[in-house]
């Protein structure tokens, strides 16, 4: 049976296009693509064949079936060649049950999933394997690619520039001047990548890379490239495997633009669309309160109709409704609820989940989510990341140019 996968808008533009083609954004209406599987071609082999094909390459020494990410590979990108696939040897991460903490937070069961325990130190590593040996394909079908290169304070760069090493494939990397530290500036100057160090900031970094890619020569490496969600999305089929196919009841991750939580949701839903687990996780994201685009985007832009405001009067204005909806109250003292608190996690890039032990515990009277609360918190997951990069795009116009029509 051979599976296929391609990539499409996120928002339902027609048009289908090829993982191997180089485009970022739809051409339509310029949001974000994702990768979309042939979810009938994966039907025809049955739930418990997948379990037992993914449980028997755990530790598998064929290449690239070793690797925790490429033990999933007809789920990630089932067309490309074994021999292109970049890898090393990341995922399998381990979950272990943080018995005290979870006693601390009151958390019967309470594990700890070390998604940064891998090549480069980061989840991101997972994410990069996929969009590096995608690259690699593309450039042994004769596309020609120069190099690959991305913006990034550290975990993207480090990540890229040790895949883009492992390939023999170039590797630029933008950084803002005097923002990244020794240590994250360590690994892409190892692994041999151009570094450059702007100055500006972030954002500024990130203008520029896109300002580069539009060059089909240099390959778009940051995370609106949705190719890296297949490769983290096996981190939530990961974490089920590890309890046996059991779902845990809630998963807790960090998020910054929500890229992660977009490859949880999707790892979850296509378990369950292809009968694996019967139930999904609720999926609870934590941001920092320094750097909370998904917050800010929820306080300022109208849920409704997903438009940002203009101006920082608009914003006011509509951060003011936001928050009386919420019931919180502008004076001090006048017993008004708070708003949502923020929690601030740790570590960037592990995350935590709770779920029972035992199997097919009865009695249990927890609340559990049904697959319609995931089916309904997918899309406004997606169109919450979408959101973010629109009240982005509102604030700082000149980090945006318009898709080519
Ligand atoms: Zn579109």
């Amino acid at each position: 049976m051979s599976y296929n996968a391609w990539f499409q808008c996120i928002n339902g533009c027609p048009g289908q296009y090829s993982l191997l083609e180089i485009i970022y954004r739809c051409p339509t209406c310029g949001d974000l693509l994702e990768v979309r599987h042939d979810i009938d071609a994966l039907k025809t082999r049955a739930a418990g064949a997948w379990i037992k094909l993914f449980d028997d390459r755990v530790g598998q020494n064929v290449y690239p079936y070793g690797s925790g990410v490429w033990a999933k590979k007809e789920w990630v990108v089932p067309f490309i060649d074994n021999e292109n696939v970049v890898s090393t040897c990341e995922g399998h991460t381990n979950l272990f049950w943080a018995n005290r903490y979870g006693k601390q937070l009151h958390v019967e069961d309470l594990w700890v999933k070390q998604c940064g325990n891998s090549h480069t130190g980061s989840f991101k590593d997972l994410g990069m394997t996929v969009l590096v040996s995608v690259v690699n394909q593309m450039i042994a079908n004769g596309e020609p690619i120069d190099a690959v290169a991305c913006a990034s304070t550290g975990d993207t760069s480090a990540a890229l520039a040790a895949y883009g090493a492992a390939a023999g494939i170039p590797t630029v990397v933008f950084l803002p001047r005097d923002k990244v530290s020794p240590a994250q500036l360590v690994q892409p100057l190892a692994n041999g990548a151009l570094v450059l160090s702007l100055d500006t900031d972030f954002d500024g970094c990130m203008a520029a890379v896109q300002e580069v890619t539009k060059h089909k020569h240099i390959y778009l490496a940051n995370s609106m490239n949705s190719l890296r969600i297949e490769g983290q999305k096996t981190i939530s089929i990961e974490i089920v495997q590890q309890f046996d196919w059991e779902v845990p009841d809630w998963v807790i991750l960090p998020g910054g633009n929500l890229g992660n939580v977009s490859a949880f949701g999707k790892g979850f839903l296509m378990m369950y669309d292809l009968g694996l687990i019967s139930k999904l996780p609720r999926i609870c994201v934590a941001q920092a309160e320094n750097a909370n685009p998904l917050y800010l985007s929820y306080l300022t832009s109208d849920r409704q109709s997903g438009e940002c405001p203009q101006s920082d009067r608009d914003a006011a204005a509509l951060q003011r409704r936001r928050r009386a909806s919420l019931g919180v109250g502008a004076g001090r003292g006048s017993g008004a609820r708070r708003p949502h608190r923020h929690v601030q996690l740790p570590a960037y890039g592990s995350c935590v989940g709770s779920a029972q032990k035992t199997r097919g515990e009865k009695g249990d009277s927890r609340p559990r989510a049904s697959g319609r609360d995931l089916d309904r918190q997918w899309p406004e997951i997606r169109r919450s990341e979408n959101r973010v990069s629109r009240w982005h795009a509102a604030r700082y116009p000149e980090h945006f140019t318009k898709p080519a029509r």
